[in-house]
């Protein structure tokens, strides 16, 4: 199959198949799609873009054996999570795949790694609209297009001291499950099945994040774990925060399926899942206490619940506040691709 065929059996589709965001009478904000120099994109009047990239790279960020329609799956995931914690909302995505020549004669594969990036692009009325295709080691680099109404971009920078602390779903579950895929720790079934299901299928929280719009103060998604994703708003913002303990163990989702297992799980081993593990692509925002109905009818409203697990305070650096009140340093130090 040339990169040609490839390109037009797998990733190119008309555009009627792909579900439109807006309403049917506004002008479409793909003007020109896949098969072109360029792909044509048209914001709404007031508009600002919003575009970030991110890559996926076999052996670092996924297994060789990874299932595919998993891995198309996440490799947008984690684009539109970027959009989501600016409240920004898709217009249009890219794709630039390194394939090495096995996969890339492999129809089974190519077929499920492209419904699993296309599936969720419909869900999100993310079209894909060009890209690039090379031989090379397995790599995904995507980039997203989003729009956000100008100046209402949620941001790193914009916390203030007395802000509630907030997080949306989940934390610390991809990092169970991938201990438990490394081999660290066996989990019961039940609860690998559902720490397996965040670690590959993540859900980028958009709907949360449009409805923060004029609400949050600032936002993140958490890709690399709270403590650092959160250190990121507490820089840009020059604050700091305390969290407290026994929220933040709540967090945990596959902490229902580990009943019986007390003392291997218990918070001493659960919590640095949660602080630092990372790869749940949940979103992290402060808004005032004055907010907090107007936070709660916006998770309700994006059908995704919120948990308020702290408060941004003056003193620089994050800290974990224990139920006796006591209070621990907190490294607020993301994930480093670079660090040994
Ligand atoms: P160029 O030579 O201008 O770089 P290409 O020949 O690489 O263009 O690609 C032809 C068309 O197919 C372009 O519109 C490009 O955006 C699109 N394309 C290439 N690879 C992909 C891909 N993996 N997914 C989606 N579109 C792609
Ligand atoms: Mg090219």
């Amino acid at each position: 199959m040339s990169e040609f065929d490839l390109i037009e059996r797998f990733f190119k589709r008309g555009a009627a198949s792909t579900p439109r965001l807006a309403a049917p009478e506004a002008p479409d904000p793909v003007a020109l799609g896949i098969g072109d120099d360029c792909a044509l994109l048209q914001p709404a009047p007031g508009m600002q873009l919003a575009v970030s990239t991110d890559m996926l790279v076999e052996s670092r960020h996924f297994f060789a054996d990874a299932d595919p329609a998993a891995l198309g799956h996440k490799a947008l995931a984690v684009n539109l999570s970027d959009l989501a914690a600016c409240g920004a909302e898709p217009l249009a995505c890219t794709l630039a795949l390194a394939l090495p020549p096995e996969r890339a004669r492999d129809e089974a594969w190519l077929g499920a790694l492209a419904g699993g990036l296309l599936t969720l692009a419909d869900a999100h009325c993310c079209p894909l609209v060009g890209g690039d295709t090379t031989a090379g080691p397995l790599t995904l680099c995507i980039t997203v297009f989003g729009q956000v109404p100008a100046g209402q971009a949620l941001r790193r920078d914009g916390a203030q001291v007395g802000d509630d602390l907030w997080v949306s779903g989940t934390l610390g579950d991809a990092r169970l499950a991938l201990g438990a895929l490394r081999g660290e720790f066996a989990l019961p079934p039940e609860a690998l099945a559902a720490a397996r299901l965040r670690l590959e299928r993540p859900t980028p929280r958009l709907a949360l994040g449009t409805a923060l719009r004029g609400i949050a103060h600032s936002a993140i998604d958490i890709s690399d774990g709270l403590a650092g994703d959160v250190g990121h708003i507490l820089k840009a913002s020059r604050v700091g925060a305390a969290i407290t303990a026994a929220t933040a163990f709540d967090l945990i989702a596959a902490r229902a399926y580990l009943t019986g297992t007390e003392g291997q799980f218990d918070s001493k081993h659960l919590l640095p899942f949660i602080l630092t593990g990372g790869d749940d692509y949940e979103l992290a925002f402060t808004a005032p206490p004055a907010a907090r109905a107007a936070v709660q009818a916006a998770a309700q409203r994006a059908a995704t619940p919120v948990t308020r697990i702290g408060r941004i305070e003056a003193e620089a650096g994050l800290r974990m506040i224990n139920a006796q009140g006591h209070s621990t340093p907190l490294a607020a130090r993301a994930f480093d691709h670079f660090a040994d």
